[in-house]
């Protein structure tokens, strides 16, 4: 019987696709549908033999582009399809089987992302039509943040914007830290306490003790904490009224910058992209090496914070297209924590790149374990669908 989940993340103007088999070793089909509902729409991905292909799909709606995926995946069927959820703010802290009461609760939460949640129920409702009888999961990145304590997720502000408007702390890129520190736990023999940091175009940082997040950088939106590929991270709480009394910029202006143009494309003044920064430093451009050391040295800073949440600090994790990728920054974010006693086998951590797992420490028993380990948030959402059907079953 088949039972790959289909993986969905629907975005306002794109569809990524993941066809996971249940078997690791069986290939997985993948792709994405990019400027969907404009007139020069596509798809591209793989197919089962690692063949890529890319498709020109003008003016398709999510549905159009779905039918087209669903044209690519060889003729299997899927048993269920799982969705990734931006939002779901206090509601969710787990997977959920969607049904009417999960649609509304879902769009109940879209006011904290505006952006996304919609899209995303937009994927729900597209799948919905093409496949009525497969059981849609839905995944969210806040659930495993929400085993924050208060202490961690409340914000110094009036408690009546809390009460009255969800307004608090909830953190993203949950499955891909509950992945990697779970992998971490499983590579290591231990229920440990990781420092994991997520370092791709979003950035983000948590602390993980015995499998349950009790801390992390981003915030009420993925705008806040470390610094990103176009977005600022933490900036000074008074910089909003500042542009808008002394530029007189507009809060759509303000949200455009800090989201858009800031990071470190807004660093450099040249690129969001991590690869042609360090090519640049290394040709000497002043902007590329000043971003890749505000980058380094704020992602240290919010682990070494991090780190008052773990009674025990048994390792980091790096992961996601930077943190798998860059020794370089590997190198220069362990350079700026030089208290917490951590060696780097710098051939280890030149070696493991290009989707390797390693450890790339020194291997001294007493001094904490620093993990490579690539994410997978496709499995992730796989595994917990499947995990949540065959309890709805049980
Ligand atoms: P992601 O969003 O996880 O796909 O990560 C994208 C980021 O990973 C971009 O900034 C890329 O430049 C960066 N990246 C990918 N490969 C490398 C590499 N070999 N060296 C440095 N950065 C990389």
């Amino acid at each position: 019987m088949e039972s790959s989940v289909l993986v969905i993340n629907c975005g306002s103007s794109s569809i990524k696709y993941a066809l996971v088999p249940a078997a690791a070793d069986q290939p997985r089909l993948a792709g994405a549908a990019e400027r969907v509902g404009s007139s020069d729409a596509y798809l591209k991905g793989s197919d089962s033999h690692g063949e890529r292909f890319e498709k020109a799909l003008p003016g398709a709606d999510h549905t159009r582009a779905l039918e087209a995926i669903l044209a690519h995946l060889e003729g299997r069927r899927p048993a269920a399809i799982g969705h990734r959820i931006v939002h779901g703010g206090e509601h969710f802290t787990k997977a959920a089987l969607i049904d009417d009461a999960v649609k509304a609760a879902i769009e109940t939460t879209a006011a904290l992302a505006p952006l996304h949640n919609p899209a995303n129920l937009e994927g729900v409702a597209a799948t919905g039509k093409l496949f009525p009888d497969l059981p849609q999961v839905a995944v969210f990145d806040t659930a495993f943040h929400q085993s924050l304590p208060p202490r961690a997720f409340r914000y110094a502000l009036p408690e009546a914007l809390y009460r009255d408007h969800a307004i608090r702390r909830y953190g993203f890129h949950g499955t891909s830290h509950a992945y990697v520190s779970e992998r971490a736990d499983a590579l290591s023999g231990i229920q440990g306490g990781w420092l994991t940091a997520h370092l791709g175009n979003g950035c983000s940082t948590c602390a993980v003790w015995e499998g349950h997040s009790l801390d992390t950088s981003m915030g009420l939106t993925p705008l806040e904490g470390v610094v990103m590929g176009t977005r600022s991270g933490d900036v000074d709480p008074g910089l909003h009224a500042h542009l808008s009394r002394q530029l007189g910029w507009s809060l759509e202006r303000i949200d455009d910058v800090l989201n858009r143009g800031s990071g470190l494309l807004g660093l450099s003044g040249l690129t969001n992209d991590m690869r042609e920064l360090e090519n640049a430093a290394g040709e000497g451009h002043e902007g590329a090496r000043l971003a890749i050391d505000v980058f380094c040295y704020r992602i240290a800073k919010s682990l070494a914070a991090l780190s008052c949440a773990l009674p025990r600090l048994d390792g980091i994790v790096f992961t996601g297209g930077i943190g798998e990728n860059s020794p370089l920054v590997r190198e220069k974010v362990i350079a700026n924590l030089p208290h917490f006693g951590l060696g780097l086998d710098r051939i280890a951590n030149a070696e493991t790149v290009r989707g390797r797992e390693g450890r790339i420490d020194g291997g001294h028993p007493a001094a904490p374990r620093l993990w490579v380990i690539p994410t997978d948030e496709e499995g992730r959402i796989a595994a917990e669908t499947r995990q949540l059907l065959e309890e709805i079953t049980a």
